[in-house]
């Protein structure tokens, strides 16, 4: 299996992080899409949200517990959306689950 965010992960592919624990990485998105854009990805392979389960879902509270902190640490100072696009109707476009953090600007105030 070739995953982008895996070869990330291990090193193969280089990325500007912006935290990283045991189970959490998270690393600035190459085509940024606000002038804050990190991405937070779990270490474990799970697709998307639609792979979450109760048997790895714990992660998914892992990453949540972390993003306020990742936001502070980049800077983020008057609010951040978080985003999780999953499959082809949300153009999901890197199959394994990540949570897009945006921030450091007024965002629009529609979503789609
Ligand atoms: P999504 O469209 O929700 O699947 O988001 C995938 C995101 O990954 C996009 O915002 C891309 O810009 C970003 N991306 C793709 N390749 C890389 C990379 N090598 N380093 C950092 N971000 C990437
Ligand atoms: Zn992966």
């Amino acid at each position: 299996m070739s995953c982008i965010f895996c070869m990330i992960k291990n090193g193969d592919i280089p990325s500007k992080k912006a935290y990283e624990d045991d189970n959490i990485l998270a690393f600035y998105d190459v085509n940024p899409q606000a002038p804050v854009h990190i991405l937070v990805i779990p270490k474990e392979h799970i697709e998307s949200v639609d792979c979450i389960t109760p048997e790895n879902s714990a992660i998914v509270a892992k990453i949540f517990e972390k993003i306020p902190a990742i936001a502070k640490e980049a800077g983020i100072t008057n609010g951040y959306r978080v985003i999780s696009n999953c499959g082809p109707d949300a153009c999901q476009s890197v199959k394994h689950l990540h949570f897009h953090i945006l921030g450091g600007a007024q965002l629009a105030d529609k979503m789609a």
